[in-house]
Order: structure tokens, then C-alpha cells, then sequence
């Protein structure tokens, strides 16, 4: 039942085609290719259970160079969209996000796999609407509803697959279409509760865009992920309060930690193995640079920042779910803001109109072992 609809998509990209051989203003090709792309993900991803698995990461990396490579079978001029998606960070900036990543990466920890439960798909769909419901704002609901309306067939939903064998964790993926501003959403899933919050996130990730229709590369790369990690935990304890699978939330709290752990762990001792080879310089020597950014920027790519981001990103959301738990107005507020807030791309990424400071952030992951259960805002 809730599968896309794989024959509307392909007349959709017959009609895209058609309109590229006749475009002539370059924003409306750019949103043409951008969509085109969109359409030629959903294919490849719908049903086949040896595609389901490998482009998932693809709503956080949205240049992924062999979608790319094959889409500009279908048209050539492709990658014009994503040209100038890599961020240009402050030295300031990036000293800052590679003091929190340290600060993580402490050492790898094993994410622990989830308890098996069953949840069938109209009870995934059903509680993620009654959550968003119970949010109380208007365009969440209308939004969700619409998102995961069964005849509009946004929403595809694929089971287990016994082919992927050291898969922890259910898998989302959230394509958009940028030229009808849909938001199409696809879960695989694991048979955990995983697979509810995967669903509800992608969820989110269509509420995010629909709010706010906009191009690629148009805003800051890279914080994407704080509206829907935020609703992830905000998610979790709306189960816990309304005793919905409360046995599992806890270990899908402590996946998610350990996740960010690793991610944190992982790219610093990238950078730093970089760095040793390249420079002989260690980036940290106790509690002070060893090597300078200058260093740093030369052996940063574009996917040690995307890490870099996405681990502020969480923590971000960790501090606006915080706000959820102290009172449910202030957290909505703060999300709402977020949404409604375009992020510039020329702009030092800034969070203070939601009242969270660097500062705060820095004390945050200085914590992350500790604790974190306490909140750490400002209001
Ligand atoms: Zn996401």
C-alpha cells in the first residue's frame, strides 16, 4: 500500500526531459536537472531490494558523485547544480567545529543493534500523525497529512531485506522534487523501532522543505539534519509519555549517541592521520593546536566537512529537544524559527536567533560522555 507510484515518476521525467531541450533561463533548468535527478533516485530505489541499501546516506550527501556520474546519461549539463555546494568556513569556524568533534571523539564505542519488534506500516504511519498532531501546529499537521496520505503516494516503505546482512538500523531517504515542491519519502526497513522514527524523520525532512521550498545549494550546506535529529528525540519522548513502545525508546536514544560518538571518532582521527602524514604535526598537543588551520584546510574535503557539520548538527538538536522536555511552546518555537529562517550560504552559519551560542555548544560536548541529560540553553 504504500509504495510510489513508479509509472506516474516516469511520465513525470518524460515531461522533464521534454522541457530541457527547450529551457533557456538557467534557474529553470537548474531546478529541471535538480528534479530530473530526484526522479531518477526514486526509480533506482523503487522496489529493487539490491538498490535499496546503497544510496541511503543520499539526503545527507547531496553531491554523491555516482548518482551524478549516472544521470548525466540522461543529461549531460547535470552537474551544474552542484557546483559551489561546499561551504566556505571561517577559520574561527572550523577551529571551533574541530574543537567539538574532538571532543567527541574520545573513543569507538559498539552500537548496540535493537530488539527485534514488529510495528505493522498503517501503525507507523498512524502514530508518526498522531505525533506531529500533538506538536499543535497547523502546517505540521497539514504537511504530515498530505505527506503521508496512501493515494498520493509520497511514501514508500520497503521490508527487511535478508540480501544486507550487518545492517544496524533501518535505512530513510527523503528525495525532492523541486519542481512540484513534493516531498517523496522511503523507509527500508529493519523491523526495529527504528523504522517508526526513520519514517517520522523523513517526515520531517518533507515538512522542512514544503515549508520552505527552495533550491539546491541555495542555502548553507551542511544543517539540514537539526530539524529532523531534533524531532527524532522529541519523537522518542512523545512515545515514552503516551506509553507507545516505551520498552524500546531508550535504546534507540543511546543508538543514536553512539552513532554521533563514532561519526565523531571517525573523522577526527581521519583528519588527524592527514595531518600526521602530510605535515608531522599532531592537530592537537594536549589542549592547544599543534598544527594551524592553514594545515587543516589543505587536507579538508568536502566530506570531512559534511561530518564536521552533521555532529553540531546533532548536538544542536539535542539542546532543542532539551526545550521540548522543559516545555512543549518553547520547544515548537524554537524549531519553528529554525524552519523559517533561511540559513545563508555566504554567512558564518549562526544559531543565535534561537538562542543557542557557540559557547554553549562547545560546553555541550564537553559533557557529551557525562551526561547531557541536564539542558544546556539559554533563553
Ligand atoms: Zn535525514
Amino acid at each position: 500500500m504504500y509504495k510510489w507510484d513508479v509509472d506516474d515518476i516516469r511520465k513525470k521525467k518524460a515531461y522533464i526531459l521534454k522541457r530541457l531541450k527547450n529551457v533557456s533561463n538557467p534557474l529553470e533548468e537548474k531546478k529541471l536537472c535538480a528534479t530530473l535527478l530526484s526522479y531518477h533516485s526514486i526509480l533506482r530505489n523503487s522496489s529493487t531490494i539490491r538498490y535499496t541499501w546503497f544510496p541511503g546516506i543520499l539526503d545527507k550527501i547531496t553531491k554523491n558523485i555516482s548518482l551524478q556520474m549516472e544521470a548525466k546519461k540522461y543529461y549531460p549539463r547535470i552537474d551544474n547544480i552542484f557546483s559551489s555546494i561546499t561551504p566556505k568556513l571561517t577559520d574561527e569556524y572550523l577551529t571551533f567545529l574541530i574543537k567539538i568533534c574532538r571532543n567527541l571523539a574520545e573513543f569507538p564505542v559498539e552500537v548496540r543493534p535493537l530488539t527485534p519488534v514488529s510495528i505493522n506500516d498503517e501503525v507507523i504511519i498512524d502514530v508518526s500523525r498522531r505525533f506531529y498532531e500533538s506538536l499543535e501546529y497547523d502546517p505540521f499537521i497539514k504537511l504530515s497529512q498530505k505527506i503521508t496520505n496512501p493515494d498520493k503516494k509520497f511514501i514508500n516503505l520497503e521490508s527487511k531485506s535478508p540480501h544486507v546482512s550487518e545492517q544496524r538500523k533501518s535505512i530513510g531517504l527523503n528525495i525532492k522534487d523541486y519542481l512540484f515542491n513534493e516531498s517523496y519519502c522511503m523507509v527500508r526497513r529493519e523491523n526495529d523501532l527504528y523504522d517508526l522514527v526513520a519514517l517520522n524523520h523523513e517526515v520531517m525532512h518533507g515538512i522542512d522543505f514544503q515549508l520552505r521550498p527552495r533550491m539546491v545549494g541555495e542555502e548553507h550546506y551542511g544543517f539540514h539534519e537539526i530539524p529532523t535529529y531534533a524531532i527524532d528525540l522529541v519523537l522518542l519522548d512523545y512515545l515514552d509519555e503516551n506509553g507507545i513502545y516505551a520498552e524500546y525508546t531508550d535504546e534507540v536514544r543511546t543508538n543514536k549517541k553512539e552513532t554521533t560518538r563514532n561519526l565523531a571518532f571517525k573523522t577526527f582521527y581521519r583528519l588527524q592521520q592527514r595531518i600526521e602524514q602530510t605535515k608531522n604535526k599532531r592537530i592537537f598537543l594536549g589542549s592547544d593546536f599543534d598544527c594551524t588551520i592553514a594545515d587543516i584546510r589543505e587536507i579538508l574535503d568536502f566530506s570531512d566537512i559534511k561530518d564536521l557539520l552533521e555532529i553540531e548538527s546533532y548536538l544542536i538538536a539535542e539542546m532543542i529537544a532539551d526545550r521540548f522536555k522543559i516545555n512543549k511552546e518553547m520547544g515548537m518555537q524554537t524549531l519553528k524559527t529554525l524552519l523559517l529562517t533561511p540559513m545563508p550560504s555566504d554567512k558564518t552559519p549562526s544559531f543565535e536567533h534561537i538562542g543557542i551560542y557557540p559557547e554553549e555548544i562547545i560546553k555541550v560536548s564537553e559533557t557529551y560522555y557525562s551526561s547531557s541529560k541536564q539542558s544546556q540553553i539559554k533563553i
